[in-house]
């Protein structure tokens, strides 16, 4: 008999979501420019009487059924000759609900009224680390007042080192509401491990996962429980695709509501903290109609680098930005160097608006 070691994690953890399985979206239908919502529902009806789901996408030109079973079922099914249906095909990508394919449009997160995606650039902005009220606030009202679209800042900080400072936790996640109760503007924080979800979950606006969680695959799981998008920041040594099924992971536990950040990658080069990755930003593009945003703070690891790194990102389609702000930088307990002084984002802020008009974009 196999006996399986029990998990150290808190007990609501749904173990059933552990299980592996090998049905997932296999075949994109695309229905005709003018076909009905009752085609688009004979198609769905068909896919689930052979107990195959279906995630239909409702875009401006074309309507598109992700079908979910098993690839041979569904194959065998004459789908196209369905009436509505324009063509049936493979999802040949080894991620599916967030590639580009199954959606029709780009998708916009939204928190609180500000948008990121599309027509809506992001401009997340905010300390490093929450470390007191008064920086926590003094940071937001300067962000807030300079036209920001979310507030960023860790309660929950994940260190290199065990003997840095690790954050305020809770009273930290005290502060953010706080923040968010004076100026509006969304809160965007980490999540660190699965058992703070709730304490998280019930201040956070969006749930940040960090570079060195990308790929903790039992978290993004979690993530699927909570109604709240998801900023998932791409592991240092990550490729593209890896992100993009760590991504796949939120999305099959319901949660599409997820922003991709590139935040530089791990290479020989040592002028800059890490090195952003732009490329990887048009490739993403291509690839998932999930939104993308840059950092360039953690980058680059030098304030004076963000804003023509935040120009190059608005440039190459990013859609938004998250960067690091502190009213006093010499003062920070983390990221000193790579923080933007608060009395210069107004500038800043000015001077990235300039090249996301000139991208007909406008900040969300
Ligand atoms: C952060 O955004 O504060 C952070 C720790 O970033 P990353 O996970 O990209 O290192
Ligand atoms: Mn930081």
């Amino acid at each position: 008999m196999r006996v399986q070691a029990a998990l150290p994690i808190a007990p609501h953890f749904p173990i059933n979501r552990l299980v592996a399985t090998n049905v997932s979206p296999e075949l994109l239908i695309v229905m005709k420019g003018g076909a009905t919502t009752e085609q688009t529902e004979h198609v769905v009806a068909r896919l689930q009487e052979v107990g195959a789901d279906a995630r239909v996408s409702t875009g401006r030109e074309a309507t598109v059924i992700g079908a979910i079973g098993e690839r041979e079922l569904l194959t065998s099914l004459p789908l196209e000759a369905y009436p509505g249906v324009e063509q049936v095909l493979p999802i040949l990508k080894p991620y599916k609900l967030v590639s580009r394919e199954i959606a029709s449009d780009p998708t916009v997160i939204e928190a609180r009224g500000r948008k990121i995606g599309d027509d809506w650039f992001g401009l997340i902005a905010g300390p490093c680390t929450v470390e007191t009220e008064e920086q926590t606030l003094e940071t937001a009202r300067a962000v807030a007042a300079a036209g920001a679209s979310m507030l960023r800042g860790g309660a929950f900080k994940p260190r290199t080192s065990p003997y840095a400072f690790q954050g305020l936790g809770v009273e930290g996640l005290a502060i953010l509401r706080e923040a968010r109760e004076e100026t509006g503007l969304p809160i965007v924080t980490e999540l660190l491990d699965p058992r703070q979800l709730d304490e998280v979950a019930d201040v956070a606006d969006v749930i940040q996962i960090g570079a060195r969680n990308m790929q903790n695959f039992l978290l993004l799981s979690e993530l699927g429980r909570v109604d709240l998008p998801v900023l998932l920041k791409r592991g240092p040594s990550a490729s593209v695709e890896e992100l993009l099924m760590a991504a796949e992971y939120v999305a099959k536990e319901g949660n599409e509501r997820i922003v991709l950040c590139e935040r530089g990658i791990r290479t020989f080069e040592r002028s800059t903290r890490y090195t952003l990755d732009l490329g990887s930003v048009a490739v993403l593009k291509d690839e998932t109609h999930l939104p993308v945003i840059v950092d360039p703070s953690h980058a680059a690891g030098r304030h004076d680098l963000v804003l023509p790194l935040s120009r190059a990102a608005a440039a190459v389609g990013a859609d938004g930005l998250i960067v690091e702000v502190h009213p006093r930088p010499e003062e920070a307990l983390c990221d000193g160097p790579q923080l933007l002084p608060a009395h210069e984002f107004a500038d800043f802020a000015r001077a990235v608006r300039e090249v996301v008009s000139l991208m007909g974009r406008e900040i969300g």
